[in-house]
């Protein structure tokens, strides 16, 4: 798996599974734009830190399609390509039914699929065009074990998840015909600040024992799911879902 020359866009690199996907991508070449909210000190960290000399940040807010519009025009501008977009940029809030007021039932739905769903759908869209005009490209979304399994406590982040997960197998099979390949990873729970909570809270045992390898996964386990799928080997297998949940969630 050889990314020189190859220009790969990380939504949400500065931490979590965005920071690990960005470090994989550049120590087999690539050249990673380090997309980035509010963690502005940690993205150019990372940047500095990364092996190899051309990654830059970008700023910007997914759920702002304007936003959107100037991030892939910045990234496109700056190294003439992007070969491979890789939304993983994503909010959870957990919201049970029971607690919520209706107007802050509206504002969690809102709020979710337009950082998890429609953020990433224009993002989708953007680069698609830019593959396009280059003939070539991989968009990788990561999406979440909840969309099979169900979220009880975050039902805009389920539904988020799997409407991206068919976004995805819609634009694998809309797309392939311009040399452009989708592919989705669903994680289970991985140790980042979005889980951290859970999994150092009352119930985290009770999670780490729903994998029978008793334990979340790590940052770098689903960035390396992330860097195969988007391999050139690996092209057949566009329109897939591939689940790294530690058979914690199966499905057939
Ligand atoms: P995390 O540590 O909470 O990081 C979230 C990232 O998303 C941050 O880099 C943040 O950027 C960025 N972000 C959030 N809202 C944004 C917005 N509106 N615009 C731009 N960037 C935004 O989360 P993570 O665990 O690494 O999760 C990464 C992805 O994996 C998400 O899509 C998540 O749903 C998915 N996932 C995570 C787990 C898990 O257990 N952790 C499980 C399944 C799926 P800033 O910090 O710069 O604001």
């Amino acid at each position: 798996m050889d990314f020189s020359n190859k220009t790969i866009l990380v939504t949400g690199a500065a931490r979590g599974i965005g920071r690990a996907v960005a470090q994989a991508f550049a120590q087999r070449g690539g050249t990673v734009a380090v997309h980035y909210r509010t963690s502005g000190a940690e993205a150019q960290t990372l940047t500095r830190a990364l092996p190899g000399q051309a990654h830059a940040a970008f700023r910007a807010d997914v759920s702002d399609p304007a936003a959107c519009e100037k991030l892939i025009n910045e990234v496109v501008g700056r190294y003439g390509r992007l070969d491979v977009l890789v939304n993983n940029a994503g909010i959870y809030e957990v919201k049970p039914v029971k607690d919520l007021s209706y107007a802050a039932w509206q504002a969690t739905w809102k709020n979710t699929l337009d950082a998890n769903l429609v953020g990433p759908a224009n993002l989708c869209f953007l680069a698609a065009k830019a593959m396009m005009q280059q003939k070539s490209g991989h968009i990788i979304n990561i999406s979440s074990r909840g969309a099979f399994r169900g979220e009880p406590d975050a039902p805009a982040y389920g539904a988020a998840k799997a409407g991206l997960n068919q976004l995805s197998q819609s634009l694998a099979w809309a797309l392939a015909q311009y040399n452009i390949f989708v592919g989705v990873v669903a994680p289970g729970f991985v140790r980042t600040d979005m889980a951290a909570e859970l999994l150092d809270g009352p119930q985290g045992e009770a999670i780490r024992a729903q994998s029978p390898l008793k334990r979340a996964a790590t940052p770098e386990e689903i960035a390396e799911a992330v860097v195969r799928l988007a391999a050139d080997g690996m092209l057949y297998a566009t329109g897939c879902i591939l689940d790294v949940n530690g058979a914690s969630y199966l499905r057939s």
